[in-house]
């Protein structure tokens, strides 16, 4: 629909132009940093920081009604700048020009409701957040888009150039920063970090695609995070993990949409969300918290983080309940075939411990859980989700399996709607579907298949046949229909169909 189609209350809000004031805050001695700069850690202290908009009080001056049929009405549009993340620019980056904006197809992922066999399996009533369906098929998308088109806004009014982007990756940051990096050549290269051996086949291959530097290392994820620190450090690069305060504010769109998408009624909402680095978590909680500061959600739904017990320094620390007990304790990391969440010191801790705090404390009541899952129930659940319609990821799974655990804890009933996130493409993690379905599971994973969810393609090839097609060499006349028939009846043998009526 074209701008003055809209009506004349909207027309004003509907095209966003450079408002708010944002500046780095630090999280530990809340020193406060122009943005002018790139910055991951605070120059005073070395904590992480979170990027706050002075002006977001502002924001209010619109009715809370308002901004729902503004983000309402902005779907309606075809500016390409605002069909991603940047639906929701006064909240996402209001400084950021909407020419400056690097829209790929990243957002407004399909949420799909379960079929009533897989609710009844879990208990409740649920959807899943296909985050898979974003351009470089994960939800890291979403924070690239927004650091992007950051540095694009930063190359465009001359402040930086040449610019060298890099990040350490479980796989699908570099594939994610790779993609976004490739589209704003030659004025951005991109160099990304991988742990040797420990990304799949599809996830080593998109960076390489993208044209990027691509290094492999040994290790885990949380040796190359260690080494691109020391290269931000020390020289001048731009570092896109989510360490990178613009990641987690592009992330904040998922909470954004799942509101928009329910109508802005929350309160009875459950969402669950994998942990790894711990950016996504931070993102959600936070995006759900500013949405709910300026009325466009009256409650904050329930938060559910799922963590593998190969990989759960983030379950292990809130197991304490008494919060001043509560001791960070960062972990060696085991096998997980949710791989892009086997971290064993997440990056963003600080940002989880002091937005579960401020959650719990504006819902006036404990709405952040966290959960812990078996690598058995992870592969199970995600066979038995994609055996029901989804296209979930092992992450996707492990979200799955989450939620059973938690109904089965009390922590979610049935007079609740859980969202779930498939973080990324199942796809991607084929491999470990094909370690379940042929049963070669190295002993470290500690996953044995259950008979009822393997699968293996059948070959048929009649012994009766002298010969068959292939490529280049058809078969014709009486060969061929011999081909035909006989490979049918062999089919229809192994299906037992029953033979037509004359
Ligand atoms: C990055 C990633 C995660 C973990 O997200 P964090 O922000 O690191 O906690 C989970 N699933 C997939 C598919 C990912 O790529
Ligand atoms: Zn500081």
């Amino acid at each position: 629909m074209k701008p003055e189609q809209f009506p004349p209350d909207i027309q004003p809000h509907l095209i966003p132009w450079p408002s708010g004031r944002l500046i780095y805050r630090c999280l530990s001695c809340a020193a406060e940093f122009d943005i002018q700069k790139l910055l991951y850690t605070c120059p005073k202290c070395g904590q992480v920081l979170l990027l706050h908009d002075t002006h977001f009080e502002q924001l209010k001056e619109i009715p809370a009604a308002q901004w729902r049929r503004i983000f309402d009405y902005r779907r309606m549009l075809t500016l390409p700048a605002l069909k991603g993340i940047y639906r929701y620019h006064e909240f996402i980056g209001p400084n950021i020009p909407l020419d400056a904006v690097v829209y790929l197809g990243e957002g407004h992922t399909p949420v799909v409701e379960a079929n009533r066999g897989l609710q009844r399996d879990v208990g409740l009533r649920f959807y899943y957040k296909n985050d898979g369906q974003n351009p470089s098929a994960s939800f890291k998308d979403r924070g690239m888009a927004s650091a992007l088109s950051y540095i694009n806004h930063l190359i465009k009014s001359g402040k930086v150039s040449n610019v060298l982007a890099v990040c350490a990756s479980t796989g699908d940051t570099s594939a994610a920063a790779a993609l976004y990096a490739s589209y704003l050549r030659p004025d951005i290269q991109s160099a990304v970090l991988l742990p040797h051996k420990k990304v799949t086949p599809q996830q080593l291959s998109q960076p390489l695609g993208s044209g990027a530097k691509v290094y492999e290392i040994p290790g885990v994820f949380d040796d190359c995070m260690k080494v691109v620190e020391a290269l931000s450090e020390q020289y001048e690069v731009a570092l896109l993990n989510s360490k990178n305060a613009w990641r987690v504010l592009g992330q904040e769109s998922y909470s954004y949409e799942i509101a928009q998408e329910f109508e802005y009624d929350v309160a009875d909402k459950v969402v669950v969300v994998p942990i790894g680095n711990a950016g996504n978590i931070t993102a959600v909680m936070s995006g759900f918290l500013k949405f709910h500061q300026i009325g466009l959600i009256t409650a904050l739904p329930k938060i559910i983080g799922v963590q593998s017990s190969h990989a759960d320094p983030v379950y292990q620390y809130y197991r304490e309940t008494d919060r001043d007990r509560r001791k960070f304790v960062p972990q060696n990391v085991r096998a997980s075939v949710a791989q892009a969440a086997m971290i064993g010191n997440p990056v963003s801790m600080p940002r989880v411990i002091q937005l579960v705090e401020q959650y719990n404390a504006r819902a006036g009541c404990q709405r952040v859980h966290f959960v812990q899952v078996a690598e058995q129930e992870i592969m199970d659940w995600q066979l038995q989700a994609n055996r029901n319609g989804h296209i979930a990821c092992t992450h996707g799974g492990e979200c799955l399996a989450g939620l059973k655990r938690a109904v089965e804890m009390g922590l979610a009933d049935k007079t609740e709607t859980a969202i779930i996130d498939s973080t990324a493409h199942a796809l991607k993690f084929a491999g470990f579907q094909d370690l379940y379905f042929s049963d070669r599971f190295p002993a470290e994973f500690e996953v044995a298949p259950q008979p009822a969810l393997m699968n293996a393609p059948i070959y048929i090839h009649p012994s009766d046949l002298a010969q068959v097609p292939a490529p280049g060499r058809p078969l014709s006349g009486e060969a061929f229909d011999s081909f035909v028939q006989a490979v049918s009846r062999d089919i229809a043998l192994d299906l037992k169909l029953v033979k037509k009526k004359e």
